[in-house]
């Protein structure tokens, strides 16, 4: 009973994740047949940041299982922002590169903003330069940000109506919290953005019927914190001193209260990755269109 009760109310992103990067695989090799070119990803990581090398990673093995080459640009941590900016120039106009991302966080003297603004914008596949962000915004998208890109598609998969929804997002950042209210918005959610100086949290928690944490502190979010039957979406990755992985969310609690949990591994991760994917492959198809 314990087991068929959590099964029902996991929303399994790697299960998705799966499937998505199979079928995926599958168009690769039917363009590969039609001899078109496989899409190619340039990742670029600049100095030692152990949980970069895992997300990496995890991506390399992505493309690989996917069909999807990839090129990698492992740089040593005194990189200069002019040496990674030439980098990038050099991939945007490299007719074999179809996306180009690169790992964040960069080193402190390293201008972040400028880094993503020099990528391509039709090789943008983490979907952060501002002319992808503005075009979600409008309504447009082309390269949507991955992670809440991943989160859209797993809703729509267990068929979870946005429509009207109260939706409440904690967290603001560039990569994650602000894309996903666009994202919800554009699907028709009432949403509520908290972040760091948001007075009253667990009232505007208490409301959601749709909740998406991503602060980056483990197990931040209570279940007592939640409104009965309430979706949750889980984007944090902590590790703890015992070296296991936990969200933002308290998950043993928040089990009980919701319809619906990610989990942490295996529910937003997977699909993050899944998406990062199928940005590559539609950046191949605009890369198409140009030549
Ligand atoms: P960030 O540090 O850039 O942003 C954190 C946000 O949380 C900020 O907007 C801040 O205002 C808010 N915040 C911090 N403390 C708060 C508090 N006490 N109350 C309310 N809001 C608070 O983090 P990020 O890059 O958005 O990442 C968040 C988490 O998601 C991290 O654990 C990160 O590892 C994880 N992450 C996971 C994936 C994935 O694929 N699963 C992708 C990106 C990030």
């Amino acid at each position: 009973v314990e087991k068929w009760f959590m099964k029902h109310k996991l929303l399994d992103g790697k299960a998705l994740s799966n499937e998505l990067m199979s079928s995926l695989s599958d168009t690769v090799k039917l363009r590969v047949s039609l001899g078109k070119s496989a899409p190619c990803l340039a990742i670029i990581m600049v100095g030692n940041v152990e949980a970069s090398r895992v997300y990496v990673k995890n991506k390399i093995v992505a493309c690989k299982n996917s069909g999807v080459h990839n090129v990698l640009y492992d740089l040593p941590e005194q990189t200069s922002t002019k040496e990674l900016l030439n980098l990038i120039k050099e991939l945007n106009f490299n007719e074999s590169i179809s996306g180009i991302i690169v790992q964040l966080p960069l080193p402190k003297w390293i201008d972040t903003d400028l880094v993503i603004k020099a990528i391509s914008a039709y090789k943008d596949v983490d979907g952060f330069h501002p002319y992808n962000l503005g075009r979600l915004i409008q309504r447009i998208p082309l390269l949507r940000p991955c992670t809440p890109y991943g989160i859209i598609q797993l809703l729509k998969a267990y068929k979870i109506n946005l429509k009207g929804k109260n939706s409440v997002i904690v967290g603001a950042s560039n990569i994650v919290g602000r894309p996903m209210a666009i994202e919800l918005l554009n699907n028709g959610s009432t949403v509520t953005v908290c972040h760091r100086f948001t007075q009253n949290l667990k009232e505007l928690v208490k409301q959601a019927e749709l909740l998406v944490v991503a602060v980056g502190k483990p197990q931040f979010v209570k279940g007592s914190w939640l409104k009965k039957d309430a979706i949750v979406i889980d984007v944090g990755i902590n590790r703890l001193e015992n070296g296991s992985i936990v969200g933002d969310v308290d998950f043993s609690e928040a089990v009980e209260i919701a319809q619906y949990i990610t989990p942490v591994p295996g529910g937003v991760g997977p699909m993050t990755i899944a998406a990062l994917l199928q940005n590559t492959l539609l950046a191949q198809s605009l890369l198409e269109e140009t030549l």
